[in-house]
């Protein structure tokens, strides 16, 4: 351990680069406390120390003098000791980590509050009533948080107090009734908790620093970290902040802002705002607030003091904030602020805003946005043409087009989005304990709340449908139904969410593509005066990828329409063609011949009928892709896969037994079934395999190849043809395979006179073909990495059954955070992949590399592909705008 660490920072020492250190709340407090803007003194405990105490389960030594030093300190400077009788310093302990995880860790207002300086707090107020119901909230939080008292007794309780009064609300209960309630409030501790509410408020400040330790490992916060794909192991940071009031009279109150629109990007005055509240009663969304705007008329100063500190923030950071502000008696206090987080659409619009003011340049915006929003942005949204019946309205909170049965808790959602069902959360607001079933829910919809509500920072942040604060639904929990305007939803029914508008409708509305997606599709353009501003914005955004990027992008393609979407949408060719593909529907007929010919004259009269056909399929795949390379595949798949089923096949001929009707074919075929049923086909005869003991069939389809290619040549095309070996592992397997092919492609060169050039190369999908890429690279002028098998064989993981069967419990563990079959495992397949075009590189100088697994669209896996030097991913045609971004995100 580092005998100099220091395990608390002044908010005056610590700076917005430190959030490894400081988490992202402490250290922008730091870094405003610098720019000179008001925030309450205070300081921070690192995150180090965090990691300690979770180790160790103590605070380390040094802690509590460090904390000692800084107290002493900041009681100077605010001229009043902690809990002090008379006048006491309150502050808040506020949890802190590196990325924000909103409402999943603790926090504690009023510490230093007692039964003694309760009377002091009365005094320097001049307000009993407010004294005393920081009290109460002091206790019930702390009991809550720090004593794991249940949070619900205390709701009650104010329940029954406000019942007794008969009054409905918190501000009705006056000082009287409030000392009444800390009195319940302590003896719901004493019983619950076992010991006495802490009077001494040095021992409630370290009792809630290590509750704030501790809440890092919660639940709710794994399983937000998990979602979040946030690392375990961070700690987080605890900030201890003197106390500002945003509770002392029509004067004070409590706001969240944004320095643009986080769902548009657009500039403006974005937030909301509650007079007279504490903090906490904005987020939670349990009072109404009102627009930022009014703030103007309900206090200009403080207005005005906030609007100019937006723009010294954004000019600053030089990106969108959110800022949390509170007034106390008319004096603006800032309380944290931070990179905010922001729509898809708007992160794309917000990018290159900056870029026109002058804040930021290309690169930088290209890191502004990523592949997964462009992935959003690419979903189809709700037909502004369909007949509707539209059931309310609330805030668009986070944008897509939901549709799912209604379902009114977080258990019932993931029951039934388990089974298979689509479902709508929908809640009066939603708190950290909703958050299973936000993950499981197709969309969330509340009845209170604004866009800074729990419910909205949280679907914002997982990109899910949200709309919020739809206060005409009245949402009915216990009988899980909703009513809006004398239409009762019940649990079950159909309901449909649109989070761009905010429109809620009844039953299923049908979506449309979006307008990103008519862009790349060319049906719609960047310049047209009608072009929205989002179409503009990825346009200018997808620009900059391609122009920086080194990666090239082909597609996984096996028809002229999918080639043609392909291209449409950046494909700079086609880096698979599988050809089984073509050997399915009317021609499996053909195929099946071909498997239970006899003799030499009847397989060559099934491949003899195939070839012409498989010779049009590439006709018609290389004028899709004309001027563009084409890798087409050689057959992969086991043969079985072309036959028909085993059991199906077997009780047809049962059938026929029993009725003496023997069919000659279908015997024949199934004796074919049994000899070539395998245990592990994906492991048996495919890939170069077939071409190797099945004579004629791979020289069939290159055969097709070469004469698609030269009948494109007379007719004025340029194909680009490339031929793969599918499944090598060996040299030898090649150059056999190398060796005929080249024979036919010279005879088809005799034929049409054409000079034919034609490459061949292979896939590198199995741990040989890698272990001896140098020697493969001999026989290969390219290679196509198949991370698809090539992960399956790595790992021995079945491609087809594991992700169902075991990889939750593997991800819910932490083996991994996320399936190796979607993003490459940089340490185990990455590392084989990294070595191959190392090796093959030294053989061949100009040897092609590519990868067409589907790692080739997963956008952290095309980083690890530009990084290692390939030369172009090849993916799905829809992911191919993902690639293209992302690529040159790992470019710039
Ligand atoms: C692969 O294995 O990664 C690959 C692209 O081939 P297929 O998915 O067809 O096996
Ligand atoms: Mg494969």
């Amino acid at each position: 351990e580092n005998k100099d660490q220091k395990f608390v920072y002044d908010f005056t020492e610590g700076n917005k680069e430190l959030k490894d250190l400081l988490g992202g709340k402490g250290a922008n407090l730091a870094e405003m406390t610098n720019l000179g803007l008001p925030v309450p003194p205070g300081f921070t405990i690192t995150t180090e120390a965090c990691k300690v105490y979770l180790e160790s389960g103590e605070e380390p030594a040094e802690l509590r003098d460090e904390v000692s030093a800084h107290l002493d300190a900041l009681e100077q400077t605010m001229g009043k000791k902690l809990g002090q009788a008379d006048n006491p310093l309150l502050v808040s302990v506020r949890s802190g980590a590196k990325f924000s995880m909103p409402g999943m860790m603790d926090t504690v207002l009023n510490i230093g509050l007692s039964d003694e300086s309760v009377a002091g707090l009365a005094q320097q107020a001049g307000d009993e009533r407010f004294a005393w119901d920081s009290y109460r909230r002091l206790i019930q939080m702390f009991g809550k948080t720090v004593l794991g008292v249940d949070g619900e007794l205390f709701e009650d309780a104010l329940d029954e107090a406000k019942a007794a009064k008969k009054v409905t609300v918190d501000t009705d209960l006056d000082a009287a009734d409030l000392k009444k309630l800390v009195k319940q409030f302590k003896k719901i501790v004493k019983a619950e908790a076992g010991r006495d509410f802490p009077q001494d408020p040095r021992e409630q400040m370290d009792l809630a620093i290590c509750s704030v330790f501790e809440s890092w490992n919660t639940d709710r916060a794994k399983l937000y970290r998990r979602q979040e794909r946030i690392p375990g192991d961070l700690g987080t940071a605890v900030n201890i902040c003197s106390m500002v009031f945003g509770n002392l009279g029509p004067d004070s109150g409590t706001g969240v802002a944004f320095t643009r629109d986080p769902a548009s990007g657009h500039q403006g005055v974005y937030g909301d705002y509650l007079q007279n509240a504490q903090g906490e009663d904005v987020v939670a969304g349990i009072r109404n607030t009102v627009p930022l705007a009014d703030l103007e008329s309900i206090d200009k100063k403080s207005y005005d003091q906030l609007m100019q500190i937006m723009e010294t923030l954004e000019n600053h950071y030089k990106d969108l904030c959110d800022i949390e502000f509170t007034i106390e008696r008319g004096q603006l206090w800032m309380l944290q602020t931070r990179v905010g987080k922001r729509t898809a659409g708007a992160a794309f619009r917000i990018a290159t805003q900056l870029v026109d003011q002058g804040l930021i340049d290309e690169a930088e915006a290209l890191q502004r946005v990523n592949g997964a929003q462009l992935a959003q942005l690419m979903f189809p949204r709700f037909d502004e043409k369909a007949k509707t019946e539209l059931l309310g309205r609330g805030i668009a909170a986070s944008p897509g087009a939901a549709v799912g049965k209604a379902v009114f808790d977080s258990y019932t959602a993931v029951k039934w989005s388990r089974s298979g069902e689509k479902v709508i959360l929908i809640r009066r607001e939603t708190n950290p304990d909703d958050l299973d079933g936000m993950i499981a829910a197709e969309g969330i919809l509340t009845s209170r709340g604004g866009k800074t509500s729990h419910a909205a920072v949280v679907a914002r942040g997982m990109g899910k449908t949200c709309v919020c604060g739809a206060e005409e639904l009245e949402v009915d929990t216990k009988r899980r139904r909703m009513t809006v305007n004398g239409t009762v939803i019940e649990e079950g029914d159909v309901v449909s969410v649109d989070g761009s508008t905010g429109r809620v409708y009844k039953g299923e509305v049908p979506v449309v593509p979006s307008p990103v997606v008519e862009y790349f599709e060319g049906r719609m353009h960047a310049g047209a005066d009608d072009a929205d501003e989002l179409v503009q914005a990825v346009h200018r955004i997808m620009a900059y990828a391609d122009r920086v990027r080194r990666l090239r992008v082909r597609a996984n393609a096996d028809n002229a329409e999918d080639a043609l979407r392909a291209r449409r949408f950046g494909a700079q060719g086609i880096g698979l063609c599988r050809t089984e593909h073509m050997f399915l529907g009317e021609r499996r007929e053909m195929v099946e011949k071909l498997i239970l010919a006899d003799t030499d004259d009847e397989r060559e009269e099934a491949l003899r009928a195939l070839l012409p056909q498989q010779k049009q399929d590439f006709v018609e795949l290389f004028e899709a892709m004309d001027g563009l390379p084409v890798t087409v595949r050689l057959l992969d798949p086991p043969l079985h896969e072309f036959l028909p089923d085993i059991t199906e096949l077997s009780v047809r001929v049962a059938l026929a037994e029993a009725r003496k009707d023997h069919n000659e074919n279908d015997l024949r075929l199934l004796q074919a079934v049994h000899r070539l049923h395998e245990q592990n086909p994906m492991l048996g005869l495919r890939g170069v395999r077939l071409g190797l003991v099945i004579p004629g069939l791979f020289t069939m389809q290159v055969r097709a190849i070469a004469e698609a290619a030269a009948q494109r040549i007379e007719a004025k095309g340029d194909p680009r043809a490339e031929i793969m070996i599918p499944l090598v592992g060996t040299v030898q397997e090649l150059e056999i395979v190398r060796e005929e092919a080249e024979q036919v492609i010279a005879e088809v060169r005799q034929q049409t006179g054409i000079d034919l050039k034609l490459a061949l190369g292979t896939m590198i999908e199995l741990p040989r073909a890698a272990l001896t890429a140098g020697q493969i690279a001999e026989a290969a002028e390219f290679f196509s990495f198949g991370t698809n098998d090539l992960t399956q064989t790595v790992w021995g993981f079945s491609r087809d059954d594991v992700e169902a069967s075991f990889f939750t419990a593997y991800l819910e563990k932490g083996i991994f955070g996320v399936s190796p079959f979607e993003t490459i495992d940089k340490d185990g397949v990455g590392s084989l992949v990294r070595s191959a075009v190392e090796a093959g590189r030294a053989t061949r100088p100009d040897l092609k590399l590519g990868v067409c697994g589907e790692h080739g669209g997963d956008p952290e896996s095309v980083h690890f592909f530009h990084e290692v030097g390939l030369d172009y991913v090849s993916c799905s045609p829809f992911r191919i705008p993902v690639a293209r971004l992302e690529a040159g995100r790992a470019a710039a």
